[in-house]
């Protein structure tokens, strides 16, 4: 097999059937030499996505492979199960709302011919999204880059053709938390990018709400960064040194001075200050260690219910 397209499916069923059409016309004419095969995820769909892959593994069985999960896992969690199938030399992960442009999937491969391991799609520009998420996102992935070690590209999602030396590595990587981009830059090798412009969503809504944003977001800097420990950890100290340095003046005004007012103002203001800053502090601990928890528990990451694909080589991630 020479090449495997990867893409999470939740709630797409207005774009598999164009998704399929585009993705066909574009690697039928490439004569790929072992051929390709399109790996669909069904990530929990409460659509009709699931009988509309079905009805395409039968209409086009050579090349549809189809996979379907007890629920939804989350977008990472669904790319992750396709990598754990996927047979090519090189392996393509693109969303299935045609934002990601199929027609990048050729000059990706070249790209990749050219001795790199990993080629990623950098948004020039994105159309069609709301301007808070374009603010969050942009945001997000620079806030990452200044609290870690590991360069992960700004600007980029998923969307990238990573060679099977790459996939190999992401297997061996069982943490529960997946932050693929992250994880790909962690691995190393030689990596490069092209740019695109991100189209709008093709037809239906977007699955990542708020919600699974946050989390997202937290999974990223929770597995590469330690910076909000230590932001944790520092901010204490200066907070008890300020509030070490205050009592001695309330003492020295209380026995020397014997100037001082039976204030409550200060004293609810200093609690409240420290109850504050104490929340935050085991907060930030309070994510590392949900996420410790989760790896100690060691769950498979995901739940096949079915599909028209052997179950993965042992040593990969799901059930
Ligand atoms: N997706 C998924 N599970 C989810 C949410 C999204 O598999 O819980 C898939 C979705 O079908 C799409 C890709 O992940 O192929 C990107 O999602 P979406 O387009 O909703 O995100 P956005 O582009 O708005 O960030
Ligand atoms: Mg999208």
């Amino acid at each position: 097999m020479e090449l495997s397209v990867v893409i999470p499916i939740y709630n797409e069923e207005a774009n598999i059937g164009e998704l399929h059409r585009r993705l066909t016309a574009l690697l039928a004419p490439m004569a790929l030499p072992g051929g390709y095969e399109l790996i669909f995820v069904n990530d929990g769909s409460r659509d009709r996505s699931l009988p509309l892959l079905l009805e395409l593994s039968e209409r086009d069985p050579a090349h549809v492979r189809y996979l379907s999960f007890s629920r939804n896992f989350g977008h990472q969690i669904a790319v992750t199960a396709g990598l754990d199938r996927a047979e090519g030399a090189a392996v393509v992960i693109i969303d299935a709302d045609l934002q990601d442009p199929p027609e990048l999937i050729p000059a990706l491969y070249a790209k990749l011919h050219e001795g790199y391991e990993v080629v990623y799609a950098r948004r020039r520009s994105r159309q069609g999204e709301s301007a808070a998420k374009r603010f969050t996102a942009k945001a997000f992935y620079r806030i990452l880059r200044a609290m870690t070690h590991v360069e992960i590209p700004v600007d980029t999602g998923d969307f990238r053709i990573i060679s099977r030396k790459v996939v190999l590595a992401l297997r061996q990587m069982p943490e529960q938390n997946k932050f693929l981009r992250g994880q790909i830059s962690w691995i190393g090798y030689r990596q490069t990018f092209l740019e695109y412009d991100r189209a709008e969503r093709a037809g239906g809504v977007t699955g990542y709400t708020y919600s699974k944003m946050l989390r997202f977001a937290l999974d990223g800097i929770t597995a590469f960064s330690d910076v909000p420990l230590k932001v944790a950890t520092v901010g204490g100290f200066a907070v008890s040194g300020v509030a070490f340095l205050v009592m001695l003046y309330t003492l020295y005004s209380r026995f020397f001075t014997h100037q001082y007012e039976p204030g409550w103002p200060s004293l609810m203001v200093s609690i409240l200050f420290l109850g504050g800053v104490q929340l935050i502090a085991v907060g930030v601990i309070g994510e590392y260690l949900a996420r410790l928890g989760a790896n100690v528990r060691q769950r498979p990451l995901y739940i096949v219910s079915e599909g028209n694909l052997p179950a993965p080589a042992p040593g990969t991630t799901g059930a």
